[in-house]
């Protein structure tokens, strides 16, 4: 005979499954990487590869001016040597020096912005990498303390799915399936207490009949919840 007690247990057996499945596909979901460190890895990611582009840039500029300088003192010294007599070949030559200087004062200036945006960018580069450290950092404590929780759960389930297994031969058939059927219907709560002398599911009072019911220890059900009270 399926006693109320047992059907009892085995409703609280179930709710604490429930409840602790519930919290471990939680977990499972807390352990994959979270936006904040993927984003502070993208940050830090885009912020290296700036550095890089501005160094680049930088480097061409350098050797394009070392070029023009290299020109420029190729075309003073021989507008300085005296090889040149002829007055429309000297300010022809004049004119191609200034000429290069003008450009060679150009590309100064930009190498002068590109070395400012590379210092910005490796500020940039620096903040990024502590925030991502500290993101990081927490993040790890974080898996540590939900790693161990998700042991914890996984054996209290272990633990619970046993006393389950021993606990169902006192329970028939009929009577599991009812149980099961209950659990579907009413938010996972078969079985309830009786609660000041009411249904501990739905608070209507019991009545003179259910009482007596309740005392021969055998499965009662509420008459206006239905679900099965008993007094433990
Ligand atoms: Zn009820």
């Amino acid at each position: 005979m399926t006693t109320g007690a047992d059907l009892y247990r085995l409703q609280c057996l179930d709710s604490e499954g429930d409840a602790k499945q519930h919290r471990l596909a939680e977990i499972e979901a807390a352990l994959v990487e979270s936006e904040a460190l993927k984003q502070a890895r993208g940050a830090l990611k885009s912020a290296r590869s700036l550095i890089q582009r501005w160094a680049l840039r930088q480097r061409d500029l350098e050797l394009e001016i070392q070029g023009l300088s290299n020109k420029i003192a190729r075309s003073e010294q021989r507008l300085y040597s005296g090889v040149v007599k002829n007055p429309k070949e000297l300010a022809d030559l004049q004119a191609e020096v200034a000429a290069l200087k003008r450009r060679r004062q150009k590309l100064e200036d930009d190498l002068l912005e590109a070395m400012i945006e590379r210092e910005e960018a490796e500020t940039a580069r620096s903040q990024a990498q502590a925030h991502l450290d500290e993101i990081q950092t927490r993040w790890s404590a974080q898996q540590a303390d939900l790693r161990a929780e998700r042991e914890m759960l996984q054996a209290r389930l272990a633990g619970i799915e046993q006393a389950r297994a021993a606990l169902l031969p006192n329970i028939e058939a009929d009577d599991l399936a009812i149980y099961q059927a209950l659990r579907r219907r009413k938010g996972g709560q078969a079985v309830v207490r009786v609660r000041d002398g009411a249904c501990g599911g739905c608070g209507v009072a019991i009545s003179p009949s259910l009482e007596w019911q309740l005392r021969q220890e055998k499965p009662v059900y509420c008459s206006n919840c239905e679900r099965i009270i008993v007094r433990i």
